[in-house]
This record gives C-alpha cells, sequence and structure tokens, in this order.
C-alpha cells in the first residue's frame, strides 16, 4: 500500500484529503490518493492556458521523443503496473498485461504520427477566376486545453488514450483518471515526469465527481474527451453546448453467426471467442458480448458449445494467472446485475448456466428467450452476462442488431465476402468485426459510436483530429 499523490503542471502535489482505494477482490487497501483543492485545480488550469501557445510551437521531435520515452518506460515496467492495474481493478493478470501492452502501442503510435502529423495541404485556387494568383495553405492548429475524463474499466490505457494524442498535437491536458481506479492513471504522471514535456502541459488530477462541472464548464477548457457512461457523457455535453465534446460510451455488443458459418470447427470457434469476450474483465468492457444472434440452423448446434465454454471460464483471485474472470468493479455494480437476471428470469427468460453472485463477484451467465422490454434486453449489462436470440436468416440477424438504443460494435461470424460489405452497409454501429466477436479493437482504428454509444472517434490519428482544428492561410500576388 502506498500514497499517492496527483500530477499538478507536471509535478507532484498533495491536497487537503486523502481517498482509499480498494481492491474489489479481497477489500483489502492498495492506495490512498491525494485530492486536490479547488485552488490546486485552478492552479492546474492557469498553467495549462499559460504554456499553451509555447507547446504548441514545440517541435514535433520533442513531442514524439516524450511519447517513446513513455511507451518504453510501460513496457520495461509491464509486470508491476499490470499487478497495480489488477489489484485496483479487480481485472485478471494476464488481461492486465495485454493492457500494459496496448498502452505500450498507444504511446508509440502517438509519438508516430506525432512526427508525420501536419494535416496540411497546399491547394491552388486559380481553378475560378476570383482565385488567380492565389494558394491555400491549410494546417492543423490545437484546439486548446482538452479535459480528459476516463472510466474504471480500462484505468491505464483509457488514460493513455486522452494523453497521448493530446502530447502528439502539442495540446495541454487535464486528465481526470476514475475515482474508483486512479492508481494507474496516475502512475502514467510519474513516466511523464521523467520528460522533458513543459511542466504546465499535463496534469493528473482526481477531481471528486461533485466538483467536476465546473471544471467541465471553464471556458479555458475547449476540448472535452470524455469515456464513460451515457447518463454522464450525456449530462455533460448539455451542460456544455458550445464546446467539442467526444463522447465514448456504453454499447451491448452483438455477435451474428449466420447459416455459412457452420463447421464443427467454425462453431467451436465462436462460442470460444463468445464466451472468452463475453467475460473478460468481468463483461466490463464496452465493447462486451452481451447478445448473441444466431441462424436458426446454427442456434441448436451452437448453444451447448457456448454454455461449456462459458462455464470452463476460470473464476476467482485476479491475480492468479490461471483466472480468466475476476470480480466486479464493487459489491454494487454485481448486486445491480444480478438483480437485472433475476428480472429477466421472473418475466420468463431461460437461465442457462451462472446466475449467482459472491460479493462482487458474479459467476459467468447464459439466458436464453429473453423477453423484450426486461431491463437485460434493452440496458447495457456491463457484467459477465450473455443473451441469446435465434432468427430466421441475415436480414432477422442485422435487424435484431440494430433494435437497440446502441451501436458501438458488432461481430459477424461469416466467411462470405459479400454478406460482409452486406453486414458492413445494414449494421448501426461504429465498427463491423468480421469472423470474430465485437470486442476486437487496435488502438490505432478508429473506435466510437453510433446511436448512444457515443460522437466521436478515439483511435490515436483520429484524436489528433478531434484535438485540432484547420486553419488555412491565402497567400495573394503569386
Ligand atoms: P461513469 O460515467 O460513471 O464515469 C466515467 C468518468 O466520469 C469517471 O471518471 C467519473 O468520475 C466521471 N464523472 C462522473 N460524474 C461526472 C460529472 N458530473 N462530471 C464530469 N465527470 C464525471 O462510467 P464508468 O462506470 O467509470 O465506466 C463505465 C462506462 O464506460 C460503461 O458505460 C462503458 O461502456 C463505458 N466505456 C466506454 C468506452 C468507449 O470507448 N466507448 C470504453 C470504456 C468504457
Amino acid at each position: 500500500m502506498a500514497h499517492h499523490a496527483f500530477w499538478l503542471a507536471g509535478r507532484e502535489a498533495a491536497g487537503d484529503e486523502t481517498f482509499d482505494v480498494t481492491s474489489p477482490w479481497d477489500g483489502r487497501l492498495v492506495g490512498t490518493v491525494a485530492v486536490p483543492t479547488e485552488a490546486q485545480v485552478e492552479e492546474a488550469v492557469a498553467a495549462a492556458e499559460a504554456v499553451r501557445d509555447t507547446f504548441a510551437a514545440t517541435p514535433a521531435h520533442v513531442r514524439a521523443a516524450a511519447l517513446d520515452h513513455v511507451s518504453r518506460r510501460l513496457a520495461e515496467r509491464t509486470e508491476e503496473i499490470a499487478r497495480l492495474i489488477s489489484a485496483e481493478n479487480g481485472k485478471p493478470i494476464k488481461w492486465a498485461r495485454g493492457e500494459v501492452g496496448r498502452a505500450v502501442s498507444v504511446f508509440r503510435f502517438a509519438a508516430e504520427e506525432a512526427r508525420r502529423f501536419n494535416g496540411g495541404e497546399a491547394q491552388r485556387l486559380d481553378t475560378d477566376a476570383g482565385g488567380q494568383g492565389r494558394l491555400a495553405l491549410t494546417r492543423r492548429f490545437p484546439k486548446g486545453t482538452v479535459l480528459g475524463i476516463a472510466p474504471f474499466n480500462f484505468p491505464l490505457n483509457l488514460c493513455a488514450h486522452k494523453l497521448a494524442p493530446a502530447i502528439a498535437v502539442g495540446a495541454p491536458i487535464i486528465l481526470k483518471p476514475a475515482p474508483a481506479t486512479p492508481l494507474s492513471g496516475l502512475l502514467l504522471g510519474e513516466l511523464l515526469a521523467e520528460t522533458e514535456l513543459p511542466a504546465g502541459s499535463w496534469s493528473i488530477l482526481p477531481v471528486p465527481n461533485d466538483r467536476m462541472p465546473a471544471l467541465v464548464r471553464d471556458e479555458r477548457l475547449p476540448v472535452i474527451s470524455f469515456t464513460g457512461s451515457d447518463k454522464v457523457g450525456y449530462a455533460i455535453m448539455e451542460s456544455v453546448p458550445r464546446k467539442h465534446c467526444t463522447l465514448e460510451l456504453g454499447g451491448n455488443g452483438a455477435a451474428v453467426v449466420l447459416p455459412d458459418f457452420s463447421s464443427e470447427a467454425d462453431l467451436d470457434w465462436a462460442a470460444t471467442r463468445i464466451a472468452t469476450f463475453s467475460n473478460y474483465q468481468g463483461g466490463q468492457s464496452c465493447i462486451s458480448v452481451q447478445r448473441v444472434i444466431a441462424d436458426a440452423s446454427v442456434y441448436d448446434r451452437l448453444v451447448p458449445k457456448i454454455v461449456a465454454a462459458v462455464e470452463a471460464q476460470g473464476t476467482g483471485d485476479p491475480s492468479d494467472d490461471a483466472t480468466d474472470v475476476g470480480p466486479l468493479v464493487s459489491e454494487d455494480a454485481a448486486k445491480r446485475v444480478e438483480s437485472w437476471v433475476d428480472e429477466a428470469v421472473s418475466a420468463g427468460a431461460k437461465l442457462l448456466t451462472g446466475g449467482k453472485r459472491e460479493g462482487a463477484a458474479y459467476a459467468p451467465t447464459v439466458l436464453a428467450e429473453v423477453p423484450a422490454g426486461t431491463t437485460l434486453a434493452c440496458e447495457e449489462v456491463f457484467g459477465p452476462v450473455l443473451t441469446l436470440q435465434k432468427v430466421d436468416g441475415e436480414a432477422a440477424a442485422f435487424a435484431a442488431v440494430n433494435d437497440s438504443k446502441y451501436g458501438l460494435q458488432a461481430g459477424v461470424f461469416t466467411r462470405d465476402l459479400q454478406t460482409a460489405f452486406r453486414a458492413h452497409r445494414a449494421l448501426e454501429v461504429g465498427g463491423v468485426i468480421v469472423g470474430d466477436v465485437p470486442s476486437y479493437r487496435a488502438d490505432q482504428m478508429p473506435y466510437g459510436g453510433a446511436k448512444q454509444s457515443g460522437v466521436g472517434r478515439e483511435g490515436v490519428r483520429y484524436a489528433m483530429d478531434d484535438y485540432t482544428y484547420e486553419r488555412v492561410m491565402v497567400l495573394t500576388g503569386l
């Protein structure tokens, strides 16, 4: 257990108060964290404002070198950081190591993008008589200081997705990690402090939720990059309609299994992937598989394979290498999942496996015939729960995917290229993953939602576009 300072304008600082971070697995104290005072938050924003122009003008090679440094140091400290993620979040250690690996890539991608980013083009304007003798040069410039707000479920990598693109474009950033899991985000401060980045260009502040509205409204922070629930995300956007908000929100990811994906090997692959990615991180990923939508021609053979693969998931202590599924982030979260499953079962859903809770741990669960209108059928469960739905034909399968207020990603198990293109056209989601579950994310690809799953895209280069705007310069008399 250690005491963790926060990072104010690139330096360690302590506030007047602290709060505790405990393990959701065994309740042990993992660390205490200092809370910044209002005056310290003001100091961080003022420091960002003061450094804004000089940071934007920092040579790209300096920013790239800092990003490369963080990437290297994360790689060197992988095991220690993975243990920290696992302790504060309850994530099984093998998934926590994977998260560190992804953050290593995010900082490396950002270094590479910083070296090539200018967003520029030269455009001759003499294609029209009024533009004779003129040339337009377009470059991108930072909009100003970014306020990054991160959720608990990927406490390192989703902080990386806020910090790295901001540094890559030379935009100062104030990052706020999630209250349940602030330690991994704060650890990034240790690595950033080893670089030559100007002091005011970054702060990592665990500001309490009830003091966030003032920060959100601060006019010196024109860009808000939020990842979290739709409830909080839309409330933020509605409170600051003139700001540029990126919202990375929830989903109830669907995996579609179509008639051509029907050999024993195909169904074994689909069942294994579905079971793994409905349960990884206790189902607490925005692109977990929540809904399986299977064609009637494969449904009866697929279901027992899924149930067997779900029952084979190893549950238990997240620090154990053999554990696939650890606890949820809190006992309250597990109780909420339990109540949604109980409600669905009372309404007539068939429980095929699971449905049991012990403290913050909820057993991997599979249900069939979940009645429409139940909470489980409509909302993001954010727990290790899978619902199975039988449909007739491709059109019905795609309609079932779209029958949701969410639209983050969808997986389509097919081997047919024409079907893949039809899925790409038909599905109202930010990403269609062909031949796999919706849970695939590469950190350099555009990532974000349609419908109530969000606004805007992350993925390093896409966030860099978001944090900047095009400014054109017209040269006359050429
Ligand atoms: P949450 O909305 O409760 O919290 C997210 C962040 O917002 C936290 O840092 C929290 O402290 C902060 N916050 C809370 N109230 C605030 C306020 N009034 N003003 C400003 N900030 C405030 O979400 P969570 O429980 O941490 O995360 C789970 C959610 O995140 C799920 O819905 C999940 O799907 C979503 N998520 C989405 C993505 C994506 O990229 N689309 C990725 C991961 C998680």
